[in-house]
């Protein structure tokens, strides 16, 4: 039993304890509280003090982060893929056609070491938690071998309505055949790609396979301009990159909604759904995402690259609905830094306080991915999923704050009451805390 002490603890789903202490007991959290009274409820647990290598720094202790959408198979993509920035970049059809033919040029041992260097990354941002996108459950090894806790959405895409069965069988027996190695922290859960890249007849069956199978879905939706005149017109790119990849529906009408009332119009709008980008929508498309509890994930820094200024998160954070914070892909981002997205997050919308983007970074993010029962808040009786950072202490006043000022030293990370694999991780070593 060990007693983790710092200046701080956020627990996030309660006030920041000064002075505080949380106990991890066979990878669980027993004990969370004021660093006095944890001592004398647990006087057997080994008290470690977590410490700074810069003199004078506050430490802080909260739950690890959750990074709740990511597509770890394009780490292969960092630096390689032009940026998108309106009139001068490639637009965001484009840059999938880059992404399609970059994903038909990269080896297997090449795809692995980049994620091996993402997983890295990502630990040594303080992650312990990511929902990531996969078509094949390729990264769920290595996210077993790094330790990390993750939902993989496995992904489908299919537009011509004739392909729904088939694409489905095969989504099925991945489900099956992936089912035993997805085990402990790992949870999969289904991704039908885009509502412009997938046929209502397969939208509608993998909406099914979730909910009989209980598992988190997860989609992008209403990301690009693109996707809206497709989806309200019929017209502008997409019929034209269909058309160009074979798999046109000629059946195929465009129903003359937004993308989430053409989604409520499938019946596929869902609590366990997970709404990735939500960059255009009305007052009406918000009110319908709420009323249906749909949960959202923000991308700020893709929203960046692709020259976006999208300005629906206040909208949705006041409708109530969960809002998580993800990195997306190395093929649209420049790094998987989530300290770096909240940073970005915290200059795109001033307003938003500082608290309330590190609750989207952790415990929302935890909730989109149906996570939230083990991780994403420090209490009692979840696993010890937990980082301690540390700040320059003349900015310790705003707690929240200070966190997202500069990037914080990270001294601590555990997952299930373990540091991750010190061989992947390349993290903290036990010499920088001080033990007594
Ligand atoms: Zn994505």
């Amino acid at each position: 039993m060990i007693l983790y002490q710092a200046d701080y603890i956020l627990p996030i789903t309660s006030p920041p304890i000064r002075g505080g202490a949380v106990v991890v007991d066979q990878g669980r959290i027993v004990g969370r509280g004021e660093a006095g009274e944890q001592k004398a409820g647990f006087p057997a647990a080994q008290v470690v003090q977590i410490g700074s290598v810069s003199p004078g720094a506050t430490t802080v202790l909260l739950p690890g982060l959750v990074n709740a959408h990511t597509h770890l198979d394009l780490c292969t993509a960092r630096g390689k893929i032009a940026r998108c920035s309106g009139s001068q970049g490639l637009t965001f059809v484009d840059w999938i056609e880059e992404v399609v033919r970059h994903k038909a040029r990269v080896g297997e041992e090449e795809k692995m070491a980049a994620i091996r260097q993402g997983l890295r990354e990502l630990l040594g941002s303080g992650v312990t938690t990511i929902g990531d996108i996969s078509p094949d459950g390729f990264s769920i090894k290595l996210l077993a071998e790094a330790g990390l806790r993750a939902t993989v959405f496995l992904e489908v895409v299919g537009f011509a309505s004739t392909n729904a069965g088939a694409v489905t069988e095969k989504l099925e027996r991945y489900l099956a055949d992936l089912g035993s190695l997805a085990t402990g922290l790992i949870k999969l859960g289904v991704s039908p790609h885009a509502p412009y890249s997938v046929s209502p007849a397969l939208w509608k069956r993998v909406s099914q396979i979730s909910r009989e199978r209980r598992c988190p879905i997860a989609s992008h939706v209403a990301e690009d301009l693109e996707e809206m005149i497709f989806l309200s017109a019929g017209a502008g790119r997409w019929p034209d990159f269909l058309r160009r990849r074979g798999v046109w529906d000629e059946s195929w009408s465009s129903p003359g909604l937004s993308p989430v009332q053409y989604l409520d119009s499938l019946g596929v709008l869902a609590p366990s759904l997970a709404a990735v980008h939500l960059n255009y929508l009305s007052s009406q498309d918000i009110e319908l995402l709420a009323r249906r509890r749909v949960s959202a994930v923000t991308c700020p820094r893709s929203n960046r690259w692709f020259g976006r200024r999208a300005d629906k998160l206040q909208a949705l954070l006041c409708a109530g609905i969960t809002t998580a914070l993800g990195a997306d892909s190395l093929a649209s981002n420049w790094s998987l830094d989530m300290w770096a997205e909240m940073r970005q997050l915290h200059q795109d919308y001033p307003g938003v306080a500082a608290e309330d983007i590190i609750r989207m970074a952790t415990i929302s993010g935890a909730k989109t991915l149906g996570q939230d029962s083990e991780t994403g808040s420090l209490e009692e009786g979840k696993s010890a999923d937990l980082i301690g950072v540390a700040v320059p202490r003349q900015s310790a006043n705003d707690i929240y704050g200070s966190l997202l000022a500069s990037p914080p030293e990270i001294v601590l990370i555990l997952i299930a009451g373990n540091s991750p694999n010190p061989n992947n991780s390349g993290l903290i070593t036990r010499s920088r805390w001080s033990l007594s």
